[in-house]
């Protein structure tokens, strides 16, 4: 039931309008053509999702490319396990206070109470860095980079949403180790720069890139880089991922340490002993959702050509009953031959030849989905030697070469590819505004525009900006629910424009600051 699925996942939020296609982007009943699944009121179940292989092989172009790269930067995967005692959870007080009402705890096996409740991973700085502390010896284990594929459970109440916030997600999490500040903080930024390659190459989704605010930071760490994206259709900001600098907060708790290579050991006195500089940073299945949003349209899911399981159908046309058999099988037979070719130039190309289904049906089955490119061969086709290309982003139709097919297809996924990314890019950039003043701030932010402000970096200020721009409800809200205020998203790295000595805090506070820009955004 999409309805009561709908008021529990706040499915609304999505940029489809029309109902008919969400519910076949998403349903559970329409078997056959629904790519994402969300699963249903079950207790257990609530607020998780299931990827069908339509979607999954979208999270696997983006694990195919973020694997390749972190892999040349020198890190190497690993798998922890997902479970973590309450006293090693417990151990990093800040991280702690920031998870705790997420976590959700194994109490019983079988029938029979466990005597300590046992942790499953939000995160899995706690389950690996008793470890490091092992494995760690000295300066010459360093830096240590490793990295997981795996799922994390954050137990979320109130609000979640497809595929933006669920309970079980899947994720990456980088974690490393090195001997200097440097060291981490280079790799912080390197791996902020792949994460953009991500939304942006990839998923054709522009990206702000910056620094979180002190109260927006990870929990237990020394700063937090992020990604946030912005969907124009609710004025939203979303995070789309983040790679911390978690200075030595872990390990002084978890005692990661080496000897100082300046100062070594000598006959009387032990060596000078150092804590290790960490870095943790994590992409989700989220990205998924921030595609979904940011493209898809009236007829349903819009995906780019490089994260696409099917770049191209292939679907015979025009024919009718004056058709022979033999007609009709060298349509197909052409068909056919156009899927090798484009198979054979690396292009993931289907044919869609079911008999029973007019082309009419499969027009709408693959926008549904999101096929970049369709496309029509019929019989007055094989004679001229052309066949039609329609484009999804566009619905604008060529038509293209037999002869050429391969190279001309080709090209087209590349146009659209950048194309999306335009049209995105162009759209994101009408949603910003810089504002200077209270008034126009809150005017841009009910007009769902992404702020741009001046403010003096004094969480303080943050409060009262997240305060005074609450907007009054009776429905009980959770925390990051958007009526309760505008939320700060970055500093961004690259500033939309100097400010002169005489601009203020939009919140009017201290005047005395030097890097004065912050992000914010309400429903
Ligand atoms: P964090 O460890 O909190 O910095 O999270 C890393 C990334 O995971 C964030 O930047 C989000 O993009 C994503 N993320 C966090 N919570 C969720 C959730 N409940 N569902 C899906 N993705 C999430």
């Amino acid at each position: 039931n999409m309805t009561s699925l709908g008021k529990e996942l706040k499915y609304k939020d999505l940029r489809f309008v029309n109902e008919d296609v969400l519910k076949g982007v998403f349903n559970t009943t329409k078997g056959s053509v629904s790519p994402f699944v969300l699963t249903g009121m079950e207790e257990e179940k609530k607020g998780c999702y299931i990827l069908r292989p339509w979607a999954y092989c979208v999270w696997e172009e983006i694990q195919k490319f973020f694997d390749e790269k972190i892999k040349e930067a020198g890190v190497k995967n690993c798998y922890f396990p997902m479970f973590v005692s309450s006293k090693v959870l417990n151990k990093e007080k800040d991280h702690i206070e920031g998870f705790a009402p997420e976590v959700a705890w194994v109490t019983k096996a079988g029938s029979s109470d466990l005597e300590e409740p046992i942790a499953i991973r939000p995160t899995s700085e706690t389950v690996m860095y008793p470890y490091f502390a092992k494995w760690i010896r000295s300066h010459r284990d360093l830096p240590l980079r490793i990295n997981q594929w795996c799922s994390v459970v954050r137990w979320e109440f109130k609000n979640p949403q497809p595929f933006l916030r669920t309970r079980e997600f899947l994720w990456q999490e980088g974690h490393c180790a090195h001997l200097e500040k440097k060291g981490a903080d280079d790799e912080v930024r390197q791996i902020l720069k792949f994460y953009k390659q991500v939304y942006e190459e990839l998923l054709a989704v522009p990206m702000i890139d910056g620094v979180k605010s002190e109260k927006e930071k990870f929990a237990g760490g020394l700063y937090t880089t992020t990604l946030e994206g912005y969907i124009p259709e609710t004025g939203r900001g979303i995070q789309a991922a983040t790679s911390h600098n978690l200075g030595q907060n872990f390990s002084k708790m978890f005692n990661i340490t080496v000897e100082d290579p300046s100062k070594p050991a000598t006959a009387g006195e032990e060596a000078g002993k150092l804590w290790v500089w960490q870095t943790s940073w994590g992409l989700s299945t989220r990205a998924l959702g921030v595609m979904v949003m940011v493209h898809g349209d009236d007829k349903g899911l819009v995906i780019p050509p490089r994260v696409c399981g099917t770049q191209v159908v292939v679907i015979p046309v025009g024919l009718t009953v004056k058709h022979t058999q033999e007609d009709g099988r060298r349509v197909h037979d052409m068909c056919l031959e156009i899927e090798s070719r484009l198979r054979s130039s690396g292009i993931r190309a289907e044919c869609d030849l079911r008999e029973n289904y007019s082309p009419g049906f499969k027009y709408n089955h693959w926008e549904l989905k999101g096929v970049p490119v369709r496309l029509e061969v019929g019989p007055k086709d094989l004679q001229a030697n052309t066949c039609i290309a329609a484009r999804r982003d566009t619905m604008a139709k060529t038509t293209l070469r037999l002869d050429a097919i391969a190279q001309q297809v080709g090209d087209l996924l590349e146009t659209i590819q950048a194309d999306m990314f335009a049209r995105a890019t162009q759209r994101r950039d009408e949603g910003v505004k810089l504002v200077e003043s209270w008034t126009e701030f809150v005017a841009a932010l009910n007009d769902k525009k992404l702020c741009y402000i001046p403010w003096c970096q004094e969480t303080e200020c943050e409060d009262a900006i997240k305060e005074r721009s609450a907007v009054v409800s009776d429905e009980p809200q959770d925390e990051r629910a958007p009526s309760m205020g505008a939320k700060s998203l970055c500093i961004p790295f690259s500033q939309p424009k100097e400010l002169t000595s005489s601009t203020v805090c939009v919140h009017g506070g201290n005047p005395d600051y030097s890097f004065p820009r912050l992000l914010a955004f309400v429903y």
